[in-house]
């Protein structure tokens, strides 16, 4: 289909020992199941900061649970009660560890209930006129550490009548509390990783529309401060129809929510969360220069499945995430824009895989033990993991490919998935093992030379 010239050096492929084969991919157990946080929460623009208090709802999974620990970076932790009973805590290297008065029993339901501030100098920002969380959760509440364990999300957000908000799914009521203030009152029912919580808050603009049966919307800030007014931004997002009905065919199931918004922020930010994501409003400009410049509308939309639906199960799998989504742009581009675009942004890809062997950061992009966030290789997870797709796509052909793509989504629709789900669906749907083929190039370190 689109070769011309493809050239991949498979330096150990034969060379695999037969033990490694039998391996199979690592998630530590948790000894809680975390189910569901519900946060009150009111931003403060003078000070930089959020108070309020969060509702943590779980499940010891195991026996006499005693202590639970709990990011504490940038907070101040005024309260600690479980179900209702003030419990003893300590923070420690900027952790929070609740010492329970009586040990827990296993499987019972408790909520721990928190009073904070945080002041976040990351994960939330400030503007004269907008503000908004970002990667990561944890420096704006207190959340659990474990990317595996996915939970529901409400949020009731207080703050000045004349802002607009957008939390996760669904807004379900906004309540006057006085004559400057109201609660929006969000809720996410899906389980969700936790990375993707969050919110935006600002003097936002709101275009709505309708595609087959989903709301789509864009807040924006108005003309006068963005450069961006609702002409402009029809022209910049006008793919997205087409782009949600490529991911929907691909992933085999419709986007997992009643509406997307993307929340139209200051400088370049092209960051999901769940039912909606950041973009920039320069990465805005830059696609109505130029249309071609349209990868972090696909991007951010693609992670509706591919990282909030279907999640890696720990940071060693997080190229199921990142190279997933970004082989999809190059295909979505592929789709719009044709064969040039493709390989455009194939060879880019491997131009940031050369630069990060050059500079000695060869790895592979997926481990059989579990690795820490600080510990992910982006040029890795992110370009070689595309490649990845590319090659395999080259080596199955694009039914089976697109067949094993689709079978893999569906399956784990909702889940938190490991590299052997996908290779297991790839391997059921083309009928043949593809031991070597991972082994070579996900788990080693393998670094194919493309030339397109
Ligand atoms: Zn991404």
């Amino acid at each position: 289909m689109r070769n011309k010239l493809i050239r991949w050096v498979l330096g150990i492929g034969a060379l695999i020992p037969v033990s490694t084969l039998a391996m199979s991919d690592y998630i530590s157990p948790s000894p809680i199941d975390y189910t569901h946080y519900h946060a009150k929460l009111e931003p403060s623009f003078q000070s930089k900061s959020v108070a309020g208090s969060v509702n943590i709802s779980f499940v010891p999974k195991t026996a006499k649970l005693q202590t639970v620990t709990f990011s504490a970076k940038y907070k101040s932790i005024r309260s600690v009660k479980l179900d209702g009973k003030p419990q003893n805590f300590a923070i420690q290297d900027e952790q929070l560890n609740v010492n329970f008065i009586d040990p827990l029993r296993i499987n019972k339901s408790y909520t721990l209930t928190l009073d904070y501030q945080a002041k976040p100098e990351r994960g939330m920002k400030f503007y004269d006129d907008h503000l908004f969380t970002v990667y990561h959760t944890k420096n704006w509440m207190p959340v659990h550490n474990n990317l595996n364990d996915k939970a529901s999300f409400e949020l009731e957000l207080t703050h000045h009548k004349d802002l607009t908000s957008k939390g996760n799914g669904k807004l379900v009521s906004v309540k006057t509390l006085d004559a400057q203030r109201v609660s929006s009152h969000w809720q996410q029912h899906q389980p969700a990783p936790i990375y993707t919580f969050g919110f935006a808050l600002g003097q936002f603009e709101t275009l709505t529309e309708s595609i087959n049966d989903k709301a789509i919307s864009y807040l924006y800030r108005q003309e006068s401060s963005s450069g961006l007014n609702k002409q402009s931004l029809q022209n910049a997002f006008k793919d997205v129809a087409h782009m949600l009905e490529f991911f929907e065919q691909k992933a085999g199931f419709a986007l997992p929510q009643p509406a997307y918004t993307y929340a139209i922020v200051e400088g370049y930010m092209a960051q999901e969360a769940t039912s909606y994501s950041l973009v920039g409003e320069q990465f805005v400009h830059t696609v109505l220069k130029d249309k071609n410049e349209n990868w972090f509308i696909a991007h951010e939309l693609a992670h509706e499945w591919w990282g909030n639906s279907i999640t890696c199960a720990n940071f060693s799998h997080f190229w199921l995430n990142e190279g997933l989504v970004q082989f999809l742009v190059a295909a979505y581009k592929q789709e719009l824009f044709g064969e040039h675009a493709y390989n455009q942004e194939i060879n880019l890809a491997m131009q940031r895989v050369t630069r990060a062997v050059d500079k000695g950061k060869n790895a592979p992009v997926a481990f059989r033990h579990q690795i820490e966030e600080s510990q992910i290789n982006r040029s890795m997870a992110y370009s070689k993991g595309a490649l990845i797709f590319y090659m395999l796509r080259n080596q199955l052909g694009d039914k089976t490919f697109w067949q094993g793509l689709k079978q893999y989504s569906v399956q784990h629709q909702g889940q938190s998935v490991t590299t052997d789900d996908l290779k297991h669906a790839f391997e059921q749907v083309a009928d043949q093992k593809l031991d070597v083929f991972f082994e070579t190039w996900v788990y080693g370190d393998a670094i194919p030379q493309l030339s397109l």
